[in-house]
């Protein structure tokens, strides 16, 4: 039950909403019967349509809907290998071999919503809700920082404890909790919907991408997860969080789906529509695009009783199809899935993943416990140690990468694209993972992973220096600087 504080501010968010909802112009871009017209007009796709469309995500220019749901439509396992295929080509086209490292960090899960999926929802009472104090929040950013991270996504519940104020002033202390040489350097934030001024607040306070979900697009799927009579009911004020969000200029913004809610297939459109609402309006689509599964949740059984739970084999296909989709988007993928299926989920396109990551608020400073359900929103399914996880990447050929220049250097929203088209990765992002992987191995990584990091990053700097002499030679030059004690070094 909500105490009458928590209903009278959920009373005055409804009203923000509903003005929100009665004054905004914009036209719902989600159209569920187009978007099951377009996945029954490609039903039954020929090979050559198929080929063509792969033939065609080599230009590297993205998709049309059409075009994905030839792909989504594909069930010839020898054409799927090669929807698999074209989707690695493109990762090492676009990303090179980096992959970009975070950690979730949950401040606060008091929540004035009651989502059917959610162990943090309201009514829940077999989950313990809480929020960080600001000592407790330095104490799990420097346990964070010990281990070596430099990126966090900073997660919050909607609800008085966590409003705007909050959410500044906890952000400000994590970028001011120092510990030796350990700092955050990029705090994203995943948090509702704001207003365009709420925004504003954020921006000031140097938020790198700011991340919802509109879990599902399906209308009527929404509506019954969701009760109307919570700000999460509001479809629209949730679909045009980040145009609001872009308003404010905030222009690293990421979408997602909950797969599992609705028909995966309608979700990965759903997302490519909304990626082409972006890019239409503001000239640029979003930064990153999450695929979280729904995973079990204490007292939540939707989450294993769902109809629509995806498949191992549907998730690596969701993540082929996006990144043939949207080449110059980042796919995130989470701890959510298990290791083995994480290794390959990464093969296929995926920029970005966490390591040695805890959910439960306050989860850090219980690291030995991998599981805390009582206070969890969802299970983990990989629970090994960052440093565990970064020994498997070094072995898989990865640069693991804590970079954050990008959005320092304001490479950012339409920089970040235009840059990225023209060869962002190898003249910036891969020398910049290498710089930010040698800090970790130097500071942080265990005996064995050290030894086998310098040998990724030899390899590196071999295959560097045919390329780009002069560059890998200033390459050279700054890790020397960083063997003697510099910090922070990037192009
Ligand atoms: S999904 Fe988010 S908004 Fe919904 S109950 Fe959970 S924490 Fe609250």
């Amino acid at each position: 039950m909500l105490s009458p504080e928590e209903r009278s501010w959920r009373e005055q968010r409804m009203t923000v909403i509903r003005k929100y909802e009665e004054t905004e112009r914009r036209a719902d871009f989600i159209n569920d019967e187009e978007i099951w017209r377009v996945l029954e007009s490609k039903a039954h796709p020929a090979r050559t349509e198929v080929e063509e469309v792969l033939a065609k995500t080599r230009e590297l220019k993205g998709l049309t809907p059409e075009e994905a749901a030839v792909l989504i439509n594909c069930r010839d396992p020898e054409l799927l290998e090669e929807i698999f295929a074209t989707a690695r080509w493109i990762k090492e086209q676009v990303y090179g071999n980096r992959i970009v490292l975070f950690a979730p960090l949950y401040i606060s899960s008091p929540c004035v919503n009651n989502c059917a999926y959610c162990g943090f929802r309201h009514t829940n009472d077999a989950v313990t809700k809480r929020t960080l104090s600001t000592e407790e929040l330095e104490d799990e950013v420097r346990i964070l920082t010990s281990k070596g991270h430099k990126r966090l996504i900073v997660v919050y519940g909607e609800h008085p404890v966590s409003d705007i104020d909050f959410m500044c002033h906890t952000i400000e202390k994590i970028y001011q909790t120092r510990n030796g040489r350990g700092e955050i350097r990029r705090v994203n934030v995943n948090a509702a919907p704001l207003t365009v001024e709420e925004y504003r607040q954020l921006k000031e306070v140097g938020i790198g991408t700011f991340q919802v979900f509109q879990e599902t697009y399906h209308h009527e799927t929404y509506r019954k997860m969701h009760p109307a009579n919570t700000p999460k009911g509001s479809y629209r004020w949730r679909l045009f969080a980040l145009h609001r969000a872009q308003e404010a200029g905030i222009d690293d913004v990421a979408i997602g789906a909950l797969f599992g809610l609705y028909d995966w297939r309608f979700e990965v459109l759903g997302l490519i529509y909304h990626a082409m609402d972006l890019e239409r309006e503001f000239g640029v689509g979003p930064h990153t695009i999450s695929f979280p599964r729904l995973e079990p949740a204490l007292n939540t059984p939707l989450t294993t009783g769902s109809p629509y739970l995806v498949s191992d084999d549907d998730l690596k296909k969701i993540i082929a199809i996006l990144r043939c989709a949207v080449p110059y988007t980042g796919l995130i993928l989470t701890c959510r899935e298990r290791p083995e299926l994480r290794r390959e989920l990464i093969r296929l396109g995926v920029s970005q993943t966490d390591g040695g990551s805890r959910i439960a608020v306050g989860g850090y400073a219980e690291m030995e416990r991998e599981h805390i359900p009582d206070r969890e929103q969802f299970q983990l399914g990989d629970t090994r140690s960052l440093d565990a996880f970064i020994y498997e990447l070094c072995r898989d050929g990865y640069i693991p990468s804590f970079c954050t220049a990008g959005y320092r250097s304001g490479r950012t929203g339409c920089h970040f694209m235009s840059f990225a088209k023209k060869g962002l990765v190898k003249n910036f992002c891969t020398p910049n993972a290498v710089l930010t992987f040698k800090e970790y191995l130097l500071d942080y990584a265990s005996p064995a992973t050290r030894e086998l990091g310098e040998q990724v990053i030899d390899r590196y700097l071999e295959a560097f220096a045919r390329q780009m002499p002069r560059r890998a030679e200033a390459l050279k030059g700054m890790l020397a600087r960083l063997e003697v004690g510099e910090r922070d070094l990037y192009f």
